[in-house]
C-alpha cells in the first residue's frame, strides 16, 4: 500500500450543531479509532465545534467545506483558515462544484484558498471535474487539467503531498448516476500523469486522488479497487452513520 485510502464526508448544508454531534458520535462508536483509513468529517461551519468535541482523542479528522483566502477583514459571512484551525480543523474542501456553480468561484480564487490553507497547515481537498455538457463535447480532460493546474499554481514540491484531489464529475454528484470504474480510472490516471509532469513521479505517486459522485457502499469496492482511486469524497451517503461506516470498511478492505 503506497497511499493510505481517505474517506471524507461532505455534509453540505445539513445537520445542526446538535444533530451533527449525534451523527459523529454514532460514527465514532464504531470506527473512531480506525487508523488504516484516513477518515474526515466535514460538517457545516456551525457544527464544527460540536463535532470537533466528539472527535477529541479519536483518529477521525475534522474538515470544513470552504474558507476565505484572506487572513481577516471586511469579508462579511466568510471564515478564515485561522478560524478553522482554532476549532481544530485539519482539512478543508476547496473548489467544490456547487461553489463553482452557485458562488461563481474561479480557478484563480480557488488557488488563493489552496495557498492560504497550506500556509496555515490545513490540508486542502481540492475538487475538480467536468459538467455533463463538457463530457459530451469531449472536453473532460481539458477541463480537469485546467482545474488541477489552476488550483495548484504556486504549490511547492514540499507542499504537494499534503494536498488531496477529489475528482467529482458534476453529473454524478447527488444524482445517483455514478461514473463507471473505467471512466473514473481514466481521469484519475490522467490527473496522476499531470502531477508527474508538475512534481515528478515519486511525489505524484504519494498524492491521494479521491472519487466523488454518488459513491455508496454498493458501488464503492469496485471503484476503490482501481489503481489510482485512493478513496472517496462522500455527500449523500455520509449523512447516515451506517452507510458512511460501510464506506470506510470498503476502503479498508481495498487498502
Ligand atoms: C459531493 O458533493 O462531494 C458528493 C460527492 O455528493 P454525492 O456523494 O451526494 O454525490
Amino acid at each position: 500500500m503506497i497511499r493510505k485510502k481517505v474517506i471524507a464526508g461532505n455534509w453540505k448544508m445539513n445537520k445542526t450543531a446538535g444533530d451533527g454531534a449525534i451523527l459523529a458520535r454514532d460514527i465514532v462508536a464504531e470506527i473512531g479509532r480506525v487508523t488504516s483509513v484516513d477518515i474526515v468529517l466535514c460538517p457545516p461551519f456551525t457544527a464544527l465545534e460540536s463535532v470537533g468535541r466528539v472527535l477529541e482523542g479519536q483518529a477521525i479528522k475534522l474538515g470544513a467545506q470552504n474558507m476565505h483566502p484572506e487572513k481577516n477583514g471586511a469579508f462579511t459571512g466568510e471564515i478564515s483558515a485561522e478560524m478553522l484551525r482554532t476549532l481544530y480543523a485539519t482539512h478543508v474542501i476547496l473548489g467544490h462544484s456547487e461553489r463553482r456553480t452557485y458562488c461563481g468561484e474561479t480557478d484563480a480564487f480557488i488557488n488563493r484558498k489552496v495557498l492560504a490553507a497550506l500556509a496555515n497547515q490545513l490540508k486542502p481537498i481540492v475538487c475538480v471535474g467536468e459538467t455533463l455538457a463538457e463530457r459530451e463535447t469531449g472536453s473532460t480532460l481539458a477541463v480537469v487539467q485546467r482545474h488541477v493546474e489552476g488550483a495548484l499554481a504556486g504549490v511547492t514540491k514540499q507542499q504537494i503531498t499534503t494536498v488531496i484531489i477529489a475528482y467529482e464529475p458534476v453529473w454524478a454528484i447527488g444524482t445517483g448516476r455514478v461514473a463507471t470504474t473505467a471512466q473514473a480510472q481514466e481521469v484519475h490516471a490522467f490527473i496522476r500523469d499531470l502531477l508527474t509532469k508538475l512534481y515528478g513521479a515519486p511525489l505524484a505517486q504519494k498524492v491521494r486522488i479521491l472519487y466523488g459522485g454518488s459513491m455508496k457502499p454498493g458501488n464503492a469496492s469496485e471503484l476503490l479497487a482501481e489503481k489510482d482511486i485512493d478513496g472517496g469524497l462522500i455527500g449523500g451517503a455520509s449523512l447516515e452513520a451506517r452507510s458512511f461506516i460501510d464506506l470506510v470498511k470498503a476502503a479498508d478492505a481495498a487498502n
